[in-house]
């Protein structure tokens, strides 16, 4: 079986595919005007996604998570799904949404396959959530997430970007919201992008402030699995749920880079804040290209740096994650 590893030693288990770049929020520090077409976008098809997927699998791939864009806005979502559950050697089928159409759609995805369930929610305040994410939509997807939790997914897990002046007081909040459910925070350190300069400057705060806050509240770290995303994740034993810190601009971040990208045209991107992006669609379009798409991928790999280059105010070639799902 051949394994995905890098010139550094780093194994890639965990692939993040692109379903779409439309997205109907417009989370202000990714897409404040909402998002605009460039020409007719055509996204991979479901036979396209199929031959990724074998090839990404039959290299060592385990863990595939569904994003975007907003994943939930594609028709065929469940069929996608149900190909990616269906891919021998996948084991985990995960999405990240905003949560829009969870109330109407979740049992199908679960049904579908889905094991695992990543809701954006950046503020427990209705009115925060509205004047983040441009939606007065806070209770329905709330609603969506409780709906999910009984659905019997391994995990259900919410995201907030970490926002100074807009959301970065609301730990006891979460805490309260923790108490008694089986659920994890995900706290993300918000990242500079080619389009959100200014707002980064206004709103950026180190993830590390609200780290020493969790620890101080004995809060404890958790061991981190081989396939699990980039979160230092904390529990602690009067919680059932837990919170979990993304750190993009931490030192050791890089490091533990276990996932590749593709984007919903086909190009695998190494890295979230590369330069380049690879086409793999051309190989996508014959299951005869089998073995050149694996050929493809694993030399590709060769030339993943060690690190992105954020520290440098260097965000590559990513206007906003939406455009590589984030
Ligand atoms: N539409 C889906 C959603 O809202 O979850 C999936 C795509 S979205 C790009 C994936 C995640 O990236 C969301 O949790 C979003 O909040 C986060 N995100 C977007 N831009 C970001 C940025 N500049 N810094 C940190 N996180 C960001």
């Amino acid at each position: 079986m051949a394994i995905l590893v890098d010139g550094f030693g780093r194994k890639f288990p965990y692939l993040r595919l692109s379903l779409t770049e439309a997205c109907n929020f417009r989370c202000s520090y990714c897409l404040p005007d909402g998002y605009q077409a460039n020409g007719r976008p055509v996204f991979l098809g479901i036979d396209e996604i199929r031959r990724l997927l074998r090839a990404f699998a039959d290299l060592g791939m385990r863990k595939v998570r569904l994003t975007g864009g907003e994943p939930s806005l594609r028709k065929d979502l469940p069929d996608i799904i149900a190909v990616a559950a269906g891919t021998q050697g996948v084991q985990k089928v995960a999405m990240t949404t905003n949560g829009c159409l969870l109330l109407r759609n979740v049992r199908q995805w679960r049904e579908a396959g889905l094991t695992a369930l990543n809701v954006s929610v950046d503020s427990l305040d209705p009115q925060r959530f509205h004047a983040i994410t441009g939606h007065d939509r806070f209770d329905e997807v709330i609603e969506g997430v409780e709906l999910a939790l009984g659905l019997g997914f391994d995990a259900v897990k919410l995201n907030a970007v970490l926002l100074r002046g807009r959301n970065d007081d609301e730990l006891p909040a979460w805490m309260d919201y923790l108490r008694e459910r089986d659920i994890s925070i995900r706290f993300i350190e918000l990242m500079r992008t080619g389009d959100n300069k200014a707002y980064f400057e206004r709103h950026h705060v180190r993830a590390e402030v609200l780290e020493q806050q969790l620890q101080q509240a004995g809060w404890t770290l958790t061991p981190r699995a081989a396939d699990a995303g980039p979160a230092r994740e904390y529990a602690h034993p009067a919680y059932r749920g837990r919170i979990g810190i993304i750190a993009p601009y931490s030192k050791d971040f890089c490091a533990g880079c276990n996932r590749l990208r593709v984007t919903a045209r086909g190009d695998l991107r190494l890295c979230l804040f590369g330069e380049f992006g690879i086409p793999l669609r051309p190989l996508l379009q014959s299951d005869d290209e089998h073995a050149v798409l694996m050929g493809r991928v694993a030399t590709q790999l060769g030339l993943k740096a060690a690190g992105h280059g954020l520290h440098q105010g260097n965000s590559g070639i990513t206007p906003h994650l939406a455009s590589i799902g984030g």
